[in-house]
């Protein structure tokens, strides 16, 4: 009777070993799928070029200062924008 009950433990120990394990595997799978996504909208972001609304400058989305719809190539060029709209 007690070799049994040995037996169910361990059985029993097996099982949340492997659960864990594969817990573990699946969260580090989700992470490294979410920091792939990441990567890949900052690369797009990087490789999309915008037009400064000021000096017609071409320049990546991401160097970019965005204000709605408008880009502009520098805060200097954000704040003329802005004044002359006003
Ligand atoms: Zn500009």
């Amino acid at each position: 009777m007690r070799a049994i009950l040995f037996l169910l433990l361990i059985v029993l120990i097996f099982l949340v070993v492997r659960f864990t394990l594969q817990r573990i595997r699946f969260i580090r799978a989700q992470q490294d799928a979410e920091a792939r996504a990441q990567e890949h909208a900052q690369k797009v972001a990087a490789e999309t070029m915008v037009i400064c609304q000021v000096c017609q400058v071409h320049l990546p989305q991401n160097e970019a200062i965005q204000d709605g719809d408008a880009f502009y190539c520098s805060e200097a060029h954000h704040q003329m924008a802005n004044k002359a709209q006003s």
